[in-house]
């Protein structure tokens, strides 16, 4: 038998790669609403953060998100998505 590989994905924070279901994503939908996705199945372009308030600050700090979406991400997401992370924590 094959060992399974683990899906691995960067945390946009912290910048390590862990295993994907370790992580949150983070997704932006087609009609370009942004927010967390606790499914990880959610369609759309998907970012990764671990569940950590630190990484939280830290990508906020670099707008990793703007990066990552390819867009000016507006403060106001950045607070929501926060204080989502802080209540799965
Ligand atoms: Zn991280």
């Amino acid at each position: 038998m094959k060992k399974r590989k683990i899906p691995l994905r960067q945390c946009i924070g912290c910048m390590s790669q862990k295993p994907k279901k370790e992580l949150i994503r983070i997704v932006k939908s087609k009609d370009g609403e942004i927010k967390l996705d606790m499914t990880g199945k959610a369609h759309g372009r998907g970012a990764y953060i671990c569940n950590d308030v630190e990484c939280f600050k830290k990508m906020h700090k670099k707008k990793a998100l703007n990066k990552a979406f390819q867009q000016e991400v507006n403060e106001e997401i950045y607070n929501q998505l926060q204080e989502e992370l802080i209540k799965n924590e």
